[in-house]
Parts: C-alpha cells; structure tokens; sequence
C-alpha cells in the first residue's frame, strides 16, 4: 500500500465517521424533536372521539333529523308529523328571529319542543358565514345565541354552522367548542362512530324538494351497527321555495323511516353517555 493509498484510505476511514455521527445524531434529534409534536397531536385528539356515547346500539339504524333556522313551518307543518311516530328531532335556531320575525317561530313555540325532549341547538344569533366574518364577532356569534337559549332555560349543546362553513377549520372548531359538545357542518357523509371522528363537524345530507325518495332511501339505509345518519330539512311547506320540503312528502319520508324500523334521535343523544 502506497503512503498515498494509505492517505485516501485514512480520509474515506474519517469521512465515514463523520457521517456515521451525523446520522446518529440526526436519529437523536429526530427522537428530541418528535415529541415537541404531542401538543398538536392532542389537541386532534380532544376533537375526535369514540367514547362516552350512546349511539348507535346493537341492532339500531339512527338517523338524526335536525330542522335548520327555526321557520315556523317546521312547528306547524313537520311537528304534526313527529309526533304521530313519537320522533324526537334537532332544531338550530338563529336566536335574533324569535317574537321578532313571524317567518320563524316564538320563544313559546321553541320552549315547547324543549319541554317535548326535542334537542334545541345554537345556529347563531343573525346567521353570518363563519368563512367571512373576525374571531370576535364568530365568538360574539357563538356566546349570545347560547345566552339567548339560556334565558328560555334552554342549555344548547348542539350548534349548526351558516352554510357549514367553519366546520372544519380547527381554529373556529376550538372556539365553538368553548360553548357546545357538537357542531353539525354540511359535509354529505354519513358518520363512522365506530372509528375517531371529528365531533365538531359532523356530516349531514341536506333535503329539498328535488330530493326524490329514492335518494332519501339511499341516505338512511346507510345506517347500521356503526353508521349514523344526519339529515336536515330548512322549510316545511308548500315545496315552492327550493330549499323547502312539502308537508306531503315530508310526511313520507317520516312514515318511511317508522315503517322500516329506524331510530329516529336528537343529535344531542350522541353523546348522553351509556353509563349516564
Ligand atoms: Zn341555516
């Protein structure tokens, strides 16, 4: 071996230490810095959950029905037919509306379905898009409308976003869930309870007047022993607004759900917990 070879053999020798170290060190510091990360991976966790609720139980196919912005057509029209199967639904109400807006229903209206066990949950106080409006007035949004229910004796645990927007962004999650257990967006889903999800944007399947049966069907029929369906209706009436059910085939869709053997279910009862 020549000095020279012996030379290049020496460095090869060094270098190869050198990035032996570097890489220990580098697997050290990737050991440091993983748990600088466990904050972040914790507050996911608080969002999500598969514990402590009531839902769906052995051989049970729920669907949570909830009514959105408080119309009045929802008491005269849709409680009717509620009550002949003994259905328990959600209402989101926009609290600056009621005794103010006859388009939507009274303090007295809402208090009664409150006193019947419906769920009665928070869908703001002026309904503003979470997407376009500061923090403080998406905090005024969430804090008033959940006094304004209190002042009825209403305790709210459920909220519903303007057009779902905010369900799904963590820093509007966070602060909605300041004030309520769970927030309903409009993802079209159904949920998983059987595996982590995000209680505070969960899915639901809209339906309007274009919604044929069949495709109602198609929605419900997806509930089982780990899949829960939410649905929301905005008008009950005479179908000409196009966000508006028919009382007629309102009426349907409930007599299809008692016929089938459905669990009908506030969202509230998600999480009312089985031991409770
Ligand atoms: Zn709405």
């Amino acid at each position: 071996m020549s000095n020279n070879e012996n030379f290049v053999n020496k460095k090869i020798l060094a270098i190869t230490v050198i990035i032996g170290l570097l890489s220990s060190s580098l697997v050290i510091y990737e050991f440091a810095w993983s748990p600088s990360h466990t904050p972040d991976m914790n507050s996911l966790l608080t969002r999500t959950t598969t514990t402590n609720y009531a839902i769906p139980q052995e051989g049970q196919r729920v669907v949570c029905i909830v009514f959105d912005d408080g119309w009045l057509t929802q008491y005269t029209n849709a409680l009717p037919i509620l009550d002949e199967y003994n259905f328990k639904a959600t209402f989101a109400i926009i609290t600056d509306n009621p005794d103010k807006r006859p388009a939507y229903m009274n303090w007295n209206q809402i208090v009664t379905l409150y006193k019947q066990s419906h769920d009665i949950g928070s869908h703001t106080t002026n309904h503003l898009n979470f997407a376009k409006i500061e923090t403080a007035s998406i905090e005024y949004q969430l804090s008033q409308s959940k006094q304004d229910l209190l002042k009825h004796g209403i305790n709210a645990t459920t909220f519903v976003y303007p057009e779902g927007e905010g369900a799904g962004n963590p820093d509007i999650e966070k602060l909605v869930q300041q004030h309520y257990t769970i927030a309903r967006g409009i993802n079209k889903e159904y949920l998983n309870m059987s595996q982590a999800f995000n209680q505070y944007a969960l899915p639901s399947y809209t339906i309007r007047n274009s919604t044929t049966l069949e495709t109602f069907k198609d929605y419900v029929n997806q509930a089982d022993a780990s899949n829960i369906v939410i649905i929301y209706y905005q008008q009950i009436s005479d179908g000409t607004v196009f966000t508006s059910v028919t009382t007629e085939n309102f009426a349907t869709q409930m007599q299809y759900l008692y016929d089938n053997g459905f669990t009908v279910q506030p969202l509230k009862q998600l999480f009312t917990s089985v031991d409770s």
